[in-house]
């Protein structure tokens, strides 16, 4: 089947029978998991996955199940009909679009979960049912799609650790494809809710990608403290009015594992609250040292 303007579809069935006819006429499907809110990051996966793929499917679904019970799951801002026209301009053959009982019927009861410390660590601490509902949902959305690449942003470093693992573990027969952060031109990771900040807060935000630079500008000098350096980002961060630091955490960037020296490819990770707005950002950095 030819596709030539843009699809939206709601239902499950009907996604299956339009890919079901691509694929079997030899079209590579590129996906581009998504909430919606799209803002130049996501456009940026899918300018990536336009390029990589003949068919390009990008889904946005508010997924309950990766909100805690007093997260933001109804103020989560939306808007179907700018994101309408921002798939289009960058020529999305398919927006899938499906209600939450498309997703979750009722009676529904299964969850994927990667186990471990990769769950356990860094925004799973105040989190600690996100994953879960992350890698639910993925798992879900990659069997409807059944995609060849899937695209996934470090923005969630974490996100991409976990489905990463998810996809080797469970044999997923698709590549996940990462994308560098977009950011603002002050350096604030692009976000859909950087739309929750105050001014003032938008403002005194830029503080964490700061921090982050200069962390790499130590690294850079030969600091190879990991304690050193989550202090001197605490030490920036902490005297900004209404900043609140969730966590600064310095790890092996694979398997998201503390570090005390700095030894190989390692991430600097970041979530810090601005009143209730809680933003993450991170860097990651090749240390060198011994090969692994
Ligand atoms: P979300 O809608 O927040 O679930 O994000 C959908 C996808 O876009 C995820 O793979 C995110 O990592 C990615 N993404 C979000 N913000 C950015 C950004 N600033 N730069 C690159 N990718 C991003």
């Amino acid at each position: 089947m030819e596709i030539d303007s843009m699809e939206i579809i709601k239902s499950k069935k009907a996604l299956r029978t339009i890919l079901k006819s691509s694929r079997s006429a030899g079209k590579s499907i590129g996906f581009v998991p998504t909430m919606g809110f799209l803002h130049a990051g996501h456009l940026s996966l899918m300018r990536r996955a336009r390029q990589e793929n003949d068919l390009l499917v990008v889904s946005i679904f508010v997924n309950p199940t990766q909100f805690g019970p007093n997260e933001d799951l109804d103020a989560y801002p939306r808007d179907t009909e700018r994101d309408t026209a921002l798939m289009l301009a960058e020529d999305v053959d398919i927006a899938f679009f499906p209600p939450a009982e498309e997703i979750y019927p009722q009676g529904f009861t299964t969850y994927v979960t990667v186990e471990g410390p990769m769950t356990q660590a860094l925004c799973a601490k105040s989190r600690p049912t996100h994953f879960r509902g992350v890698t639910t949902v993925v798992a879900k959305l990659f069997h409807l799609v059944m995609p060849d690449k899937a695209y996934f942003g470090q923005k969630d470093a974490q996100q991409v650790a976990v489905i990463q693992q998810m996809v080797k573990d469970l044999d997923f027969d698709l590549q996940v494809v990462v994308c560098p952060i977009k950011r603002e031109a002050d350096g604030l990771a692009m976000s859909s809710r950087n739309t929750y900040l105050s001014p003032r807060q938008r403002s005194d935000a830029v503080v964490l990608f700061q921090s982050l630079a200069e962390a790499q500008q130590m690294i850079a000098s030969g600091e190879r403290s990991a304690l050193a350096v989550a202090r001197s980002i605490e030490t920036r961060i902490k005297p900004v009015q209404d900043a609140v630091i969730d966590y600064i955490s310095v790890v092996d960037a694979e398997t998201l594992t503390d570090l005390e020296r700095l030894e190989g490819k390692i991430l600097i990770a970041l979530a810090v609250k601005f009143g209730k707005t809680r933003l993450i950002d991170n860097i990651s950095i090749n240390c060198g040292g011994p090969c692994r």
